[in-house]
């Protein structure tokens, strides 16, 4: 059978990866969203191994030490990661797996599976996404503040991506994702 495709798509805080991927997967049972472990502390109506897998700091550390993650990265105070042995089972079953992640993530992915589809989700502008961010009230404004200057080197990147969506109109851009994954599977 053949192995399944990993997409990785990044993009900053409040860019709408979130609810561009709910909209896709709901579309397309061959597509599965991986699951990441985070040391960040959950928000009202997450569930542990739902939204995330959460994890004490030194758990989080111990599966760094043991080898378990395909990437990893620290984003603003937390660590963020995606433990390597689900997504493996997936493609190897030939699904094809989602990675939702920040940048620094995302490149380490490139680096080690050059086969990947890079994928960079952008706003219409800085000024939206700061309203997005603001809007969407999970966040005090101490935390919003860090993630919108980690926000501005993330957009510096987005010329290393195979495909770059920007989210002016949701039916649009859900729209363009599902051609970039067509094309792939073509
Ligand atoms: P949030 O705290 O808003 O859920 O996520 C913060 C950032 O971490 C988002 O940009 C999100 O895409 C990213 N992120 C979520 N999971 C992972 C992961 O497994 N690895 C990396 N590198 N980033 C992740």
């Amino acid at each position: 059978m053949p192995k399944g495709t990993l997409y990785v798509v990044t993009g900053p805080s409040g860019a709408g990866k979130g609810t561009l991927l709910g909209r896709l997967l709901a579309a397309d049972e061959r597509l599965f969203l991986s699951i990441s472990a985070t040391t960040r502390a959950p928000r009202p109506g997450e569930q542990d191994g739902v939204q995330y897998h959460f994890l004490p700091r030194q758990a989080f550390e111990d599966k760094i030490a043991q080898g378990a993650f395909l990437e990893h990265a620290r984003y603003v105070d937390n660590y963020y990661g995606t433990l390597e042995a689900p997504v493996e089972e997936k493609l190897a079953a030939g699904l094809d797996v989602i990675l939702e992640i920040e940048v620094q993530g995302a490149m380490q992915v490139h680096g080690k599976r050059p086969d990947a589809v890079m994928v960079f989700i952008a706003p219409p502008s800085f000024e939206e996404l700061a309203a997005r961010l603001r809007g969407r009230g999970t966040e005090d404004e101490d935390k919003i503040q860090k993630r919108l200057a980690t926000a501005r080197e993330e957009l510096e990147q987005q010329a290393a991506f195979d495909y770059v969506v920007v989210n002016d109109e949701i039916d649009r851009a859900v729209h363009e994702l599902q051609q970039i994954i067509a094309a792939r599977r073509a």
